[in-house]
């Protein structure tokens, strides 16, 4: 179902644990832990509930010693692929990857010296697992950053600069990113990022924020790239619970008619010229739904101007009137109900698609 572009080609595939990436696979679904990955419990609890939510590769954070030997402990206990984040510390970094990590994150700029890097690259090796380069725009190093360029350029050319290092080291296992805070800095750099290198890309726009507003920033940006084509796989971040990482990840994948995870209910805003309590029936309709997997298209609109039209384009519609509406299947206008009658006839219709 994904739309990999047609003009930049294909990127390359890699494997993270059970998840392949780039290619022609689907774009997957990241979130990070923001538990101390040093209490198992707890991490485990949250990944678990992750993976409910549709998770479908966990990160966590390795600070410390205690954190990379405890990820082995965390791995036995999840059933999705697990990222090891690592700054600063080479030794933490081949440290989970002995303790299982399915792939490492590093920004090889924060990593230290050349040997430190190469400490890393040996372990992935030996492990077969890949290797994030992440660059963050707050991350560049003092000398590009200090260069007058755009900051996307900055980020590209931090980031192919850390290729050629891996490569030079005969690595080429590798995904990439170059996030930014900054939406429009984002979306450049990506697309210089994508007409560069055929590594898989790893989306998203950094400190993107609050519910709302990160919900709104990542899925411009990361829907923008996606649209054109860029993009293998994707962490919506968010200053919020983790769960709802997950849930705007999948909105925005849906939303593009790149991947399809739920039932979708469209609902006219209403204006003068409807009758009806409508927002209710749609709330009522979306909640009957909730945690169903079936991908229909449910249509509830207010009146007879766009009603019938957008109504008959779902699989299931309805088009209010002053006190009844039209009950539509799969583009037939089936029966005229009444509007006390609303929420059970179309509860009535989608259980007749199954
Ligand atoms: S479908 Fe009808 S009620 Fe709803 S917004 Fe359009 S014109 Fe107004």
């Amino acid at each position: 179902m994904k739309t990999r572009n047609r003009v930049l080609g294909e990127s390359k595939e890699i494997t993270v644990g059970s998840v392949k990436l780039g290619g022609a696979n689907p774009v997957a679904i990241q979130s990070m832990t923001n538990t101390k990955t040093s209490e198992v419990d707890v991490t485990v609890e949250q990944v678990l509930e992750l993976e409910s939510a549709g998770c479908e590769i966990i990160r966590v954070s390795i600070p410390d010693q205690e954190s990379a030997l405890a990820l082995a402990n965390i791995k036995s206990k999840i059933n999705i692929p697990i990222v090891a984040d690592i700054h600063f510390r080479a030794e933490l970094a081949v440290q989970a990857i002995n303790s299982g990590a399915d792939k490492v994150r590093i920004n090889p700029g924060n990593i230290g010296d050349e040997a430190g890097v190469r400490s890393i690259i040996e372990a992935a090796k030996e492990a077969k697992i890949p290797i994030r380069i992440g660059v963050n725009s707050g991350s560049i190093g003092k000398e590009l950053r200090s260069k007058d360029l755009p900051m996307s350029e900055k980020l590209v050319l931090s980031a192919l600069e850390y290729v050629d290092l891996l490569e030079s080291m005969d690595f080429f296992d590798m995904a990439l990113s170059v996030k930014s805070s900054s939406v429009p800095d984002t979306i450049d750099a990506y697309r210089g990022l994508a007409k560069a290198t055929r590594h898989p890309l790893h989306l998203g726009v950094t400190e993107s924020g609050t519910l709302l507003n990160g919900a709104i920033r990542s899925a411009l940006g990361i829907g923008v790239l996606l649209e054109e084509g860029i993009g293998d796989t994707l962490r919506v971040s968010l200053a919020a619970d983790p769960v709802h990482e997950v849930h705007v990840a999948k909105e925005i994948l849906q939303a593009l008619g790149m991947r399809a995870f739920h039932p979708e209910v469209i609902a006219c805003p209403t204006c003068a010229r409807c009758e009806v309590d409508l927002f209710s029936i749609a709330e009522k309709i979306e909640d009957y739904l909730k945690f169903s997997k079936k991908t229909i298209k449910v249509a509830v609109m207010g009146c007879v101007v766009n009603g019938p039209g957008e109504a008959a384009d779902a699989d299931i519609g309805l088009a209010a009137g002053k006190g009844k509406g039209v009950i539509f299947v799969q583009g037939q206008s089936i029966k005229t109900v009444k509007e006390k009658d609303f929420f059970d006839e179309l509860v009535l219709a989608i259980k007749g698609l199954d």
